[in-house]
């Protein structure tokens, strides 16, 4: 429908101005995907990416801390979350870089893997897991080389996770793509199987891009990584990795670290889908541990 009224009532301005702090502070009630990587994304520098963030984690009713860090002469700060669990349990921690590069807004890469992890939040916040404790990290400086997540695991007296979940590039696609060590684990059964049931892709191996899942295999500490792409995307993806130059660069590696690193690039068709089955995933997971 078009309106052609080009003058705005008095009333609708008013309204305007009473809706735009709830806006500001969403009161916890559902906040799509996309609209989470877009309030991400429109951050001018990281410091107001992250208060994108901590005002999602506010208005859920999470309490977050920042961990400041100075690794390689660069201030950064990681943001951490505790859901808590059964006392003395084995600890699953789930993060996402949460910084980008100067150019394009870092939608793609990777407001949309935090966002995917601000939806993992709140989900085991509202049922939380039998066997594990939660905790959630949103990782700074990923892009000037792990730093964020290397002043994580290396922090003296840190606890060793049960599993580290990493999320990269959560943007497009029909394919859940898992960088996993060990090609069958029960975490990886479960997935195969929860992928299958919803029509999604799945394909998990130990090849995949470096991110924030190698500061903490470089310690042995178990880790996975998730992204979701086109299935076709993977291989040429990972000929570009390893210097190649595919005769047609997959849109990953046209979008990120580009101008073209928008939220026009999303498209959120199967990113439900994807979410709920590495929550279910997860949770026949922790139904197996012991
Ligand atoms: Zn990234």
């Amino acid at each position: 429908m078009t309106s052609r009224t080009s003058r705005r009532p008095l009333w609708a301005g008013l309204l305007l101005l009473i809706a735009l702090p709830s806006l500001a502070a969403d009161g916890g009630g559902v906040v799509s995907w996309k609209d989470q990587v877009a309030r991400i994304s429109a951050g001018a520098d990281t410091g107001a990416r992250g208060q994108a963030i901590t005002g999602r984690l506010d208005a859920l009713g999470l309490a977050w801390r920042g961990e400041d860090f100075e690794q390689k002469e660069k201030q950064g700060r990681n943001l951490l979350v505790d859901l808590g669990g059964p006392e003395g349990a084995p600890l699953l921690l789930i993060g996402a870089h949460y910084d980008r590069v100067a150019v394009g807004h870092g939608a793609t890469d990777n407001a949309s893997g935090s966002a995917a992890v601000l939806e993992l939040a709140e989900r085991l916040k509202a049922r939380p897991l039998s066997h594990h404790r939660v905790q959630i990290a949103f990782w700074d400086l990923e892009e000037a080389g792990l730093l964020g997540s290397h002043a994580y695991v290396t922090t003296p007296g840190r606890e060793k996770p049960a599993l580290y979940v990493n999320f990269d590039v959560f943007g497009w696609g029909d394919t859940l793509w898992m960088m996993s060590p060990q090609a069958d684990t029960p975490l990886v059964g479960a997935l195969r199987k929860g992928s299958e049931t919803r029509g999604l892709g799945f394909q998990p191996g130990e090849h995949y891009p470096p991110t924030d899942h190698l500061a903490f295999l470089k310690q042995e500490w178990p880790a996975v990584s998730f992204s979701l792409v086109g299935g076709g995307e993977i291989d040429p993806i990972l000929a570009v990795f390893s210097g190649k130059s595919p005769e047609n660069p997959p849109k990953v590696m046209q979008v990120i670290h580009s101008p073209r690193d928008t939220v026009a690039e999303l498209d959120d068709g199967r990113v439900d889908d994807a979410l709920d089955v590495i929550e279910q995933g997860l949770r026949d997971w922790d139904a197996g541990a012991r």
